[in-house]
């Protein structure tokens, strides 16, 4: 920077609260001066700044200078202007041109709004520790100055030789030529001369303009900014960061002509579009010309392992959907946050893509990283850059599709294993809003084609879906969510199922009654399928099935054993479980009170028992097992205090395999129930949905849960992971009480023969029980599919007709069917639809006697569009 200017006055309020700024500026300012402090945590402090450039600056590039801790935007006219970048400290309020033609606006007003958090929060000594909700912030500097522009260009072309020396390999000549010209240009410059400057930057160009031979690989630059849709900081603020990281970016677009920027996640612009119409305007203007390019279809980033597979479906919908009603078009890639850092095809293909710009907590491009671009679009040594678009990108891979390598089964990420359980509370919610927003879709498809005066509640799903997606958001954070509160009612029920297969189970506890101690404290259960014998702590000591008398439990071990490990990742405490926690396991042996018949049997058998797991943490568990049901279930309560440390409980079977089987998204795959390699051995825990399964050939044992998701299965031992105990980003992570449900399966066969699927979606879909309207009411059936391998995931109302029903359904077990779809429905009309909805009208299927024949080959999901009739 050259001369400087203080400013002609300087005044600010706080407040608490995220307000606009038209209410903001309605306020009243007290002065204020550089040096002063302001806060504390998550507040926001307006600042209103008057200036006055001095008139023999006309025609230079002046600058405001603002300096403060906290992040800062700056506002003119009552529009989003520009914003304080992450490592400069200027702010290039008025650029030279600027000046020179509009001289009336000599003195202006702006305000800056900075924010009482970094781009990282507010972590207390560390990233990712607790928020300090106490800390200060302070404005260093406030003034105006001139920019030297040709001291800026002059750093630019020094750093990238200096990178050059540094990054190329020692084995290449070129690195020691940039050296050695860098070394040339210090030598001449004469840092209080500017008229040496254009024979320095001489030097470096005489650099930057040598052109690449023609085997040179091809980066395709495109601008990103990564904004973590919550994370270190409350939804609210990432409303802002969306604000302050796209203005930068239209900023950089008007100056930059070739710059083009890819945008991720329907949900920000949604809160853009609310909360900065005047922003959002520019960004469609900008998205027409092809240049602000929304990417990826989804509603947010979200996580890639835990959404069940109709969650990950309505990620697209609702996200493609809202793309293409604000800008006309559909994104035509996919975006997943996991990436492998192993590029196997170089070499083979001559293109790569670049996504550069500050990220996490938003940032975006800098015009610094611009300017660096265009000295390297063609620099002998370095790879060709061009700012790119994904479909000049993609288009230009096709090309060189057949020599890429493909990659086939689990993207396994070999990091952040915890994350499957930490916060379980919040997995809990996700399982549960999953169900409530399964069934409410289904009655409501139901009482559709019952009543045609029912208002299907569209906008009210819609509401919660995009809520529940926005909670599925790749890190980690307490979020609302719905709740169901089940009713249970006396004397008559009407049973709903909301699965299309039939079922028989135990919906109340009447008749119980219990029965005394029994003499060695231990008890066994069974229900003409299975059978159990328990301890008086609780562990299965025996499990079999009835009718062949085969044994579950490993000889000499019991199964449902708790134990405890301790927990101490590295550094990403919420988010990494390490391998070396393995070897600290300790089994719970504590009793608190020993097992107790609570109901002595009938339709429903159950006993209980608590363990201490230490002074502060306890386990109640009731056993139950029902009349005619293949599993036995633990419905376990723990009120957990405890500091890193895991709780899993195991079951040490009988079985022999090398792979088990974990459900993931409509479908299932098989992980080494072994150690042999290392990719074997990182998957020392993994992630599951709703059962897994490991069998040999005739039989087999599944665990079914209701709301967790790690798990892991060494030798013959499955453990399912329950809980941790991590303090960092959160401190009160997962502490407090819980109630959580798993179910063990022995069965015979494979699990596909069992139907461990069909179980586990109804551990997870209970029977709902409402009164009866009248006293008989007639058994009734929506729909029926005949292979019980295919599973009808979803009914809901379609998007696009109000008289119309969409169902989807999947292949279930890894095999090539054909099976009728039943309905009572009154349908006139079915045709095969893709996940958005969109029909396939070459695609009509004939309705025929049996209903909707479909054909499916190994995991294939399947939507198809119902015409009603009124
Ligand atoms: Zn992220």
């Amino acid at each position: 920077f050259g001369d400087t200017c203080p400013l002609v006055s300087l005044s600010c309020f706080q407040t608490p609260q995220r307000i606009p700024h038209d209410e903001a500026v309605r306020q009243e300012f007290r002065p204020t001066k550089v040096g002063d402090s302001f806060g504390p945590t998550w507040w926001t402090c307006w600042f209103k700044v008057e200036l006055s450039i001095p008139r023999e600056w006309a025609g230079k590039e002046v600058h405001l200078l603002w300096e403060s801790d906290g992040e800062g935007m700056v506002w003119r006219d009552a529009q989003p202007v520009q914003v304080r970048g992450k490592n400069t400290v200027s702010c290039a309020l008025i650029s030279g041109d600027f000046c020179f033609h509009f001289s009336h606006f000599y003195s202006l007003t702006v305000y800056v709004e900075v924010a009482c958090n970094g781009l990282f929060g507010a972590g207390k000594g560390s990233l990712i520790a607790p928020p300090d909700p106490d800390k200060k912030f302070t404005l260093n500097k406030a003034e105006l100055v001139v920019f030297n522009r040709d001291v800026h260009e002059l750093l630019v072309d020094f750093e990238i030789l200096v990178d050059m020396a540094k990054c190329l390999s020692l084995l290449t000549l070129r690195s020691f030529q940039a050296l050695y010209v860098a070394n040339q240009m210090v030598n001449l410059l004469d840092v209080t001369d500017s008229c040496t400057f254009p024979a320095v930057r001489h030097l470096a160009s005489s650099i930057f303009s040598q052109k690449n031979g023609e085997s040179q690989h091809t980066i395709h630059a495109m601008g990103h900014c990564h904004i973590d849709s919550a994370w270190l900081w409350p939804y609210e603020e990432s409303i802002r960061k969306c604000a302050r990281s796209w203005v930068t970016v239209i900023r950089l677009m008007e100056k930059n002509p070739e710059f083009t920027f890819v945008c991720s996640q329907a949900q920000q612009f949604e809160w853009v579009r609310n909360w900065y119409p005047g922003l959002y305007a520019q960004i469609q203007d900008y998205a027409k010309e092809g240049r602000f390019i929304p990417v990826g279809g989804t509603w947010v980033e979200m996580d890639g392992n835990l959404p069940s597979g109709e969650s990950m479906v309505r990620q697209f919908l609702q996200g493609q959907r809202f793309f293409q009603q604000q800008f006309g078009k559909l994104c035509s890639e996919v975006r997943m946050m996991k990436t492998m850092n192993n590029n196997r095809d170089k070499g083979r293909v001559n293109h790569s893509a670049a996504l550069f710009g500050f990220g996490d907590g938003g940032g975006g491009p800098t015009q610094k990283m611009l300017d660096r671009l265009k000295r390297m679009s063609d620099t002998n040594g370095l790879p060709r850059v061009q700012m790119s678009t994904p479909d000049r990108f993609f288009s230009m891979l096709e090309k060189e599709k057949t020599q890429l390598f493909t990659w086939i089964g689990e993207l396994f990420l070999e990091l952040h294993n915890g994350t499957y359980t930490t916060q379980t509370q919040i997995k809990k919610g996700n399982r549960e809003c999953e169900r409530i927003l399964h069934d409410a879709e289904v009655l409501s498809s139901f009482a559709l084609t019952q009543k045609n005066t029912f208002q299907y509640p569209s906008i009210k799903l819609q509401h919660l879906w995009r809520l529940l997606l926005l909670n599925q958001f790749h890190d980690v954070l307490p979020g609302s969510c719905i709740q169901l509160v089940v009713e249970d009612t006396a004397e008559s029920l009407l049973v709903l199922n909301t699965l299309p297969w039939e079922r028989t189970e135990v919906v109340s506890r009447t008749g119980a009654k219990t029965l005394g101690a029994i003499a060695d404290g231990s008890v066994t259960m069974e229900n003409g399928v299975i059978a159990a014998h328990l301890d008086s702590m609780g562990r299965v000591m025996s499990l079999r099935l009835v009718h062949s008398g085969r044994e579950s439990v490993q000889d000499g071990h019991c199964a449902n054993q708790f134990v405890i490990f301790d927990d101490v990742p590295l550094y990403w405490d919420a988010w990494d479980v390490m391998d070396y926690h393995l070897e600290t396991r300790k089994p719970i042996t504590t009793l608190l009170k020993p097992l107790e018949i609570v109901l002595a049997g009938g339709l429903r058998g159950s006993v209980k028992f608590s363990l201490q797991i230490s002074e502060r943490s306890v386990i109640t568990q009731e056993v139950i097992l029902d009349a005619m049901c293949p599993y036995l279930r633990f419905l376990t309560q723990v009120d957990w205090n405890e500091a890193h440390r895991f709780l899993k409980v195991e079951f040490p079977l009988q079985v022999r395999s090398m792979n088990a089987t974990y459900e993931i998204q409509l479908g299932h795959l098989q992980r080494p129930t072994h150690w042999n390699t290392s990719w074997d051995w990182a998957r020392f825990e993994v992630w599951s949905h709703k059962w897994m399964d490991l069998s040999e050939h005739g039989f087999g044992v599944a665990l079914l849960n209701d709301c967790k998701y790690g798990a892991s299965v060494h030798k013959n031992v499955m453990s399912l992971s329950l809980l941790r105990a991590p303090k960092s980003p959160d401190a009160t992570a997962d502490i407090g009480p819980h109630e959580f449900t798993y179910a063990v399966m022995p069965h015979r066969g494979s699990f596909q023969e069992a139907g461990v699927i069909h179980y586990a979606y109804n551990l997870n879909f209970p029977l709902h029980t409402v009164p009866a309207v009248s006293a008989q009411c007639p058994a009734w059936s929506a729909f029926s599919v005949h292979s019980p391998a295919v599973v009808l995931e979803t009914v809901k109302q379609a998007e696009d007709r109000l008289d119309g029903l969409v169902v989807r359904l999947y292949e279930s077990h890894g095999s090539t069917v054909v099976t009728w779809l039943q309905t009572s429905l009154p349908v006139k009309e079915a045709i095969s639809c893709d996940l958005l909805e969109r029909p396939d009208l070459s695609s009509h299927l004939p309705l025929e006697e049996h209903g909707l024949k479909l054909s499916f080959t190994p995991f294939q999901v399947r939507s198809v569009l119902l015409i009603l009739r009124q």
